[in-house]
């Protein structure tokens, strides 16, 4: 045996791969099968590495309508969803809570408040169990169903939607454990009975999922990760096993999809039984989303899901539509509005955004019209905007309104308003023509410096003030005093720094006072 350590897992991944890189240049690469493969990662991590079990617990006393209240803020309608997401997660973590306490008693079983929402895109899923998941301080994971596979050979694992929680949880195991895994598009995973071609796979995924959502044990240590089992193979030779294990049977998951073609099979159901229903005509008109509000188990399994799947899912909620003016409401109203998100970018450059009211309904309308609720106004907003963020740092507007014009028309509003603005050349000419004039005044030659003209042009716009009656006013003793200063020092020109800009008066007072005290100090040379 050598005293040589043995390489720990990223090292000899690092080998490995710049061996591959020597032996098959760029045509090879090595893929490692990291968990962070989630389109809503938020931190880059290492997957297992450096986990800490600490003792997590949770102070949860929100009632349902606090959370209510809570998501009202942010999430424009889905009254009912988010009614019903409040009551399940009250529910799940009060069972939480009184796990960690030590206060569940055993007698009774708590079957977990797992939810299936259903909606078109972009009208708010994800964003209220974003919400939830930050009010109640959990980690949250997203990711697609359709990238799962059985296996993980081709896909991901399911497991690694418990990994990927470790992660958002830094590493805190007890944490992970409460979290809250949100899995979009559920219904690309539905296997209908009556297709030719049964789709094995999506089985296959929704019975992993029912495993991770009943209650098991994963190991963080993930098969097919080249760093974990380097890590497991050095664990194995040192003869110490740190197994990290979650246990899923507190995890909240949050299944989600648009299940189209749903309506039509509740619709169907409806026409042969006349629950809630008077008269055939009647429940043709029903929306999509009054449908949903009736689905059953039935539905849900004629759709392609498996029985038992959908019975760990028995919270269901449906959410609307968005409307011209629910997306009005959503720009105009919600604390998450993306007009902050605007205004908060051209702040960062020391411009003001105003957005009028006719700008948010044209957003709003012809983001309607792009069909993919919410999303839309960001992509309204981009394509109006994006070139005002471009063009607009690099000039001197301070301030401008957005309305229906600008929206309408972007490029011709950017003309008009740079159009008003005076280009910067024209403020510089104003600071010499300034100085020119002081020195021909008072015999004084001044220069303001870079910094110092910098300023002056900002106040000049903020103030509305041309450039000559600032420098007065700024100047007002100047002529006086840096005559005496001339006088006490012989000197005659004076470079202007943002000082003077700032505090005119005392950087003036300083002058004159150093003046005196140099000029005594040289006397009292002469003398000696
Ligand atoms: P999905 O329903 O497809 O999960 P998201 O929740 O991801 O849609 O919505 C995308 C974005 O649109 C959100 O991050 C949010 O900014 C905005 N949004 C969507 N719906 C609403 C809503 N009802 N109220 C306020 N903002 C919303």
């Amino acid at each position: 045996m050598t005293d040589k350590q043995f390489p720990n897992p990223e090292e000899v991944q690092k080998e490995f791969e710049d061996f591959v890189k020597q032996r098959f240049g760029g045509s090879v690469q090595v893929f490692t099968n990291h968990v962070n493969s989630f389109d809503e990662k938020e931190d880059e991590q290492s997957p297992t590495e450096d986990i800490e079990e600490t003792s997590f617990n949770i102070d949860f006393n929100l009632k349902p309508k606090e959370v209510k209240d809570y998501l009202d803020q942010y999430v424009i309608k889905q009254d009912e969803a988010k009614k019903a997401l409040s009551i399940a997660i009250c529910d799940h973590y009060n069972h939480v809570k009184n796990c960690l306490n030590g206060t569940y008693d055993q007698e009774y079983t708590y079957a977990k408040q797992n939810v299936l929402v259903l909606g078109p895109t972009g009208v708010g899923k994800t964003y209220l169990v974003r919400k939830i998941a930050e009010l109640i301080g959990v980690p949250f994971v997203k990711a697609d169903a359709t990238r799962f596979s059985e296996t993980g050979y081709v896909g991901a694992n399911v497991d690694d939607l418990v990994r990927d929680l470790v992660n958002q949880a830094d590493g805190d195991i007890e944490k992970a454990q409460y979290g809250i895994v949100y899995l979009d598009e559920a219904d690309k995973i539905a296997s209908p009975q009556n297709s030719q071609g049964r789709d094995v796979n999506g089985r296959g995924v929704q019975f992993g999922l029912l495993r991770l959502m009943e209650e098991t044990e994963i190991d963080l240590r993930s098969g097919n990760d080249m760093q974990s089992q380097m890590q497991a193979l050095m664990e194995m030779q040192s003869g110490k096993s740190s197994k990290k294990i979650v246990n899923t049977g507190n995890i909240l998951f949050i299944v989600s999809g648009a299940f189209t073609g749903l309506d039509e099979i509740i619709r169907k159901r409806l026409r042969t039984t006349t629950i809630g229903f008077n008269t055939s005509s009647e429940q043709a008109q029903l929306s999509a989303e009054e449908l949903y509000s009736n689905v059953t188990t039935q539905d849900l399994v004629d759709f392609g899901f498996e029985p038992e799947f959908v019975g760990r899912l028995p919270v269901r909620v449906s959410c609307e539509t968005l409307k011209t003016n629910d997306l009005y409401h959503i720009l105009k109203d919600s604390k998450g509005s993306i007009i902050n998100q605007y205004k908060y970018s051209f702040r960062s450059w020391g411009i003001k955004t105003e957005f009028e009211d006719s700008a948010l309904h044209r957003i709003a309308d012809l983001a309607h019209r792009e069909n993919t609720g919410a999303r839309g106004l960001m992509t309204i907003c981009e394509q109006a905007l994006r070139i005002f963020k471009y063009e607009l740092p690099s000039t001197l507007v301070k301030d401008f309104k957005i309305n229906k014009d600008l929206i309408d028309n972007p490029t011709t509003s950017l003309r008009q308003i740079l159009s008003q603005e005076k280009p910067s050349i024209e403020y510089e000419t104003e600071i010499r023509t300034f100085e020119t004039s002081f020195f021909e005044k008072h015999g004084i030659k001044i220069s303001f410096d870079k910094e110092a003209s910098a300023l002056l042009v900002g106040h000049s716009i903020d103030k509305k003030l041309p450039i000559s009656i600032l420098c007065e006013e700024l100047l007002q003793s100047y002529e006086h005093g840096l005559k005496l200063v001339s006088e006490n020092i012989n000197q005659q020109d004076f470079v202007l720094n943002k000082e003077v800009i700032n505090n005119p008066k005392i950087v003036l007072e300083k002058l004159v006072k150093d003046s005196y005290v140099s000029r005594s100090q040289s006397n009292e040379l002469k003398i000696h």
